[in-house]
């Protein structure tokens, strides 16, 4: 089919019906009610598989300079960035048993980070490290978050295995204290969370899943003592057997190869297709990237954040299929957003996307054999309604003898469990091993959802102020009422597929304002009419809403029901954020700051890490 086939008028109008009719097959009246916590079913779907044992270790009461809760990159970062910028006593609270967050859970076969390495990984350019894959594993990506943790000197003060359960802000003496699942009540002059957006994992609530007699767990609680092998392969467990998978986002599309190889029969149950590019990893040469010069890693994540960010740039840098897909992923470009014509916008919009996902839905053809199978598995939904997805195995898996795809979209999921196997269409089919690659919850372990409570000034709990007036911060960090505590990667903030750099960019932020602070004697909190300021800005941008109320359902937009009430995010794109923080910084710091009442009881002395400005 031509370019000219697929966006005229007539084909565009004929997609948007196909598009609509597939969106309505898949909306399910329980939304995300369909889902169920690792608590909710019997067996160990939460616990760490990884941990080392800390079993009896001491209650803790001492005092830091800042608490940082969670260890994942938000967490390492900030503490790489508050050393930078001379904290001495920083705290990281860590439920896993490492450093790594998302990449200390996700271990499962075939894991690779799918944005380039490069980019992704952080501080490339102050820890000198260069990874040698455009695409990295996962255990390489957990081992540079313990890298930059360990050349920050974060482990010492780290707590893991340990849960936050409450914060609460002492007035008198202007701290936070901080109570966890271990017994500890320890104080710090101010409190970072990193807790993550998509850390709490859900289950399907598949009738009958608790009968189900073989073993079932979660991609992010991989069961190695099962299936044998590591990531990278040699899953001899599961030779003979008959294994089963839930689920084919971008979790599902890089477990799928790995597990064709080594089960007797793999059966992928499908409820939507992802759209899957091509990946085309390979080792890269330092002087094919660049490497070696100052700052080339920063320079290269700025050129590629500029490029989705749909800014463009002279030189596409890193040249993959996301910098490719750039006029689709933040679905408003720059001039748009300034001339206002949505209208015109849409059109070009959409011309772009039906070209686009044509070559996808092309591509599937071309890869796999069976016409039954290639037509069950072209997703039919705009580019980016659910994360894109790239690989150039996983539809070829489906080539395999030992490979069945079995669509049930039109049960919304598998329709029930048995002691044997799964049923679905009247039929079962029986398993040994059923993997579950369904996700995780948007944002359920922050502050946001309540799980962390969160008393500041006068008590006030934040959960309650928020439900009361709506989510306000400043920037989506800080907020009045709630003094030195700064939220990283939250909402009201802005976000990007390159997820390491949105969290770089604040972590240095959160140390900015945690030294300006520190330096004048204040504490970190904004005014009620800065908070209003900001809120203004979210209001009077582009409204995206329009496009998640028409994609297919997932995570993305609540499933199918649109996206919350309310501004979440900065309208302009995570590029343009970044460039308000920084000039916000040396212009406006002062907004966010309001002197203490009494001077901090215990003084802070530079500790030792990885030496970068914070406004390196
Ligand atoms: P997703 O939420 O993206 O996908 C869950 C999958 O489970 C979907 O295919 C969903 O189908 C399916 N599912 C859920 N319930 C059922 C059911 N009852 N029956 C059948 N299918 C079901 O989770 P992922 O773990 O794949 O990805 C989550 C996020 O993690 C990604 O979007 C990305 O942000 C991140 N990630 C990043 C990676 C990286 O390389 N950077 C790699 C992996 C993940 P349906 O679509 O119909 O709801």
């Amino acid at each position: 089919m031509t370019h000219a086939d697929v966006t005229s008028p007539e084909a565009l109008a004929g997609l948007r019906r196909r598009y609509r009719q597939e969106r309505e097959r898949r909306v399910r009246p329980d939304g995300p009610r369909q889902y169920l916590t690792a608590d909710a079913l019997p067996g160990d779907h939460a616990e760490d598989p990884f941990a080392p044992d800390t079993a009896g270790r001491e209650a803790l009461h001492d005092t830091v300079d800042v608490a940082v809760v969670g260890g994942g990159f938000g967490g390492v970062l900030a503490g790489a960035r508050l050393r930078g910028a001379g904290v001495a006593r920083i705290r990281i609270v860590e439920k896993g048993g490492d450093f790594g967050g998302t990449w200390y859970w996700n271990r499962y076969p075939g894991i690779h980070c799918d944005i380039e390495s490069h980019v992704y990984l952080p501080m490339l350019d102050e820890t000198g490290y260069v990874p040698e894959w455009k695409y990295a594993p996962g255990e390489e990506i957990r081992r540079h978050a313990v890298r930059i943790a360990e050349l920050s000197g974060l482990r010492e003060d780290a707590l893991f295995s340990t849960s936050v359960t409450s914060l609460t802000w002492d007035d008198t003496s202007e701290e936070w204290i901080v109570a966890t699942d271990r017994g500890d009540a320890f104080r710090a002059a101010y409190v970072i969370t990193a807790t993550g957006t998509l850390s709490e994992l859900k289950l399907p609530g598949i009738p009958g899943i608790e009968d189900f007699g073989g073993r079932t767990f979660h991609t992010s609680r991989w069961d190695y003592a099962y299936t044998g092998g590591t990531p990278d392969g040699g899953l001899t467990g599961l030779a003979g057997k008959r294994v089963g998978v839930v689920g084919t986002g971008a979790t599902g599309v890089q477990v799928v190869p790995p597990l064709a190889e080594a089960a007797g029969h793999l059966l992928v149950f499908q409820r939507t297709p992802s759209s899957v590019d091509v990946r085309a990893n390979r080792r890269t040469e330092a002087g094919d990237i660049g490497a070696g010069r100052p700052g080339w890693a920063r320079e290269r994540r700025d050129n590629f954040l500029r490029i989705v960010s749909g800014e463009g740039a002279e030189a596409d840098l890193v040249a993959d299929g996301w910098t490719a897909s750039a006029v689709l992923l933040e679905k408003l470009l720059p001039s748009f957003r300034r001339s206002g014509d949505r209208a015109a916008f849409e059109r070009t919009y959409e011309a772009a996307d039906a070209a686009r996902m044509e070559e996808i839905r092309a591509r599937v053809d071309r890869v796999v054999t069976d016409p039954d199978t290639a037509r069950k598995l072209k997703p039919w939904y705009r580019y980016a309604c659910k994360r894109p997805t790239f690989s150039d195995a996983y539809l070829q898996a489906f080539n395999r003898d030992n490979v069945t795809l079995v669509d049930t979209a039109d049960t919304h999921g598998i329709e029930r469990m048995t002691r044997r196997g799964a049923v679905v269409g009247g039929t079962e089919y029986p398993l040994d091993c059923l993997v579950l690659a369904t996700g995780f919850s948007v944002g359920v372990s922050g502050v946001h959802s309540g799980r962390l409570p969160v008393h500041g000034r006068g008590g006030v709990r934040l959960q309650d102020a928020w439900r009361q007036r709506g989510p306000r911060t400043l920037h989506g960090f800080t907020g009045h009422g709630f003094p030195n505590l700064i939220h990283l990667g939250g909402a009201q903030s802005a976000s990007s597929v390159n997820f390491t750099h949105v969290l770089d960019e604040q972590a240095v932020h959160a140390a900015a304002l945690v030294a300006a602070a520190e330096a004048r004697g204040a504490v970190v909190e904004p005014s009620p009419e800065a908070e209003d300021a900001w809120l203004a800005v979210l209001a009077d941008g582009p409204d995206h809403e329009w496009f998640h109320a028409e994609c297919t359902p997932g995570y993305y937009n609540a499933e199918g029901r649109g996206r919350p009430n309310g501004p979440i995010a900065y309208p302009h794109g995570a590029a343009a954020f970044h460039d308000l923080l920084r000039h916000w910084r040396e212009q406006s710091l002062h907004e966010a700051l309001r002197p203490r009442t009494s001077p901090r009881p215990h003084a802070s002395t530079p500790g030792r890490g990885i030496s970068s400005p914070p406004d390196a």
